[in-house]
């Protein structure tokens, strides 16, 4: 059934597969993910993944077609998930109750994935960055992980244990020559506050990692990548060679959210291509 299904689930770009569908369980089988941002990009491929692995998850989108556009791939393929649309992660009262609503729907949380996050295009240096725009990068990059984790921790705490998995950047290792203040150190703060919550919650089965993403190939990077200059200016950082994809970094969460790293805690992933290894020498 999963590989049938699968194929249809493949067009919109999950990648994922076992080889004997059949008696194939799903690496999250029985547990209940609730993601942030699954309305799009990373989170919209990790909802759809987590679901084809077994999971139940809640998909929560400030934007409600995006979290229906979600809902809507994961149920094509017979995955089970709930729609938590129009949630704000950096109203703390929107993210207490979705965290209820998806407790009610599945009768726990396992995984915890606070991917929702933004770039501001008016973001910039110090110097000329406004206010407005570090407010708003903050309240949502780093008060909405907080918020995810004051009401998504004591629920996996209920449910017995689990994963959170906070999306960072690799911004928070190399400065960028593009500036970008709020982001950068909004994701700064994400792996520091990662690290600390990992420590704090060690010994009551809450594992706590981050990802860290290179620059990822989706429709608004190409857009402000529009010539083959400025997307070279990039590439020649990335020892791979090219940008990385949505479902890559799905997969990635994939394992911090299974079982299968259950050593694995205060970690800063990163999947990017090997940018933050390279000593970069252009000719
Ligand atoms: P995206 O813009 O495609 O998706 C983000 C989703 O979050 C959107 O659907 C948006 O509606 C939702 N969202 C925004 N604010 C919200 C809020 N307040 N409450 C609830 N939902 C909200 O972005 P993406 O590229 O998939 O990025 C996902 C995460 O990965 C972000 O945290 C981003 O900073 C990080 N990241 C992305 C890249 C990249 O190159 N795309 C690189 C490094 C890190």
């Amino acid at each position: 059934r999963r590989g049938k299904i699968f194929g249809r689930a493949s067009k919109i770009g999950a990648v994922f597969l076992s080889s004997d569908a059949r008696s194939y369980p799903g690496r999250l089988a029985g547990k209940t993910a609730l993601i942030t941002g699954a309305g799009s990009g990373i989170g919209r491929e990790a909802a759809l993944l987590f679901a084809h692995e077994g999971a139940c998850v809640a998909v929560v989108d400030k934007s409600v077609s995006g979290a229906a556009k979600t809902v809507d791939a994961v149920r094509e393929f017979g995955g089970k998930c709930l729609a938590i649309a129009g949630g704000d992660v950096s109203i703390p009262s929107d993210v207490e109750k979705m965290v209820l609503e998806t407790e009610r729907a599945f009768g726990g949380l396992h995984i915890l994935f606070n991917n929702a996050g933004i770039m501001d295009a008016n973001d910039g240096d110090a110097i000329n960055t406004p206010d407005d725009v570090i407010d708003r990068t903050l309240d949502i990059n780093v008060k909405g992980v907080i918020y995810g984790c004051r009401y998504g921790i004591p629920a996996i705490q209920r449910s017995g244990g689990g994963s959170v998995i906070n999306t960072a950047s690799f911004v928070a290792f190399l400065g960028a020559a593009t500036p970008q203040i709020a982001y950068t150190a909004s994701k700064g703060a994400v792996l520091a506050l990662t690290r600390e919550l990992a420590v704090l919650h060690a010994r009551d089965k809450v594992r706590v990692n981050s990802i860290c993403p290179g620059p990822i190939q989706t429709e608004l990077m190409m857009k402000v990548l529009d010539t083959e200059e400025k997307r070279n200016r990039r590439l020649v950082h990335i020892p791979m060679g090219r940008f990385g994809k949505a479902a890559e970094i799905a997969r990635a969460a994939l394992f911090l959210a299974s079982d299968e790293s259950s050593f694995v805690t205060g970690a800063s992933l990163l999947v990017d291509g090997g940018i933050t290894a390279a000593y970069v020498t252009p000719e």
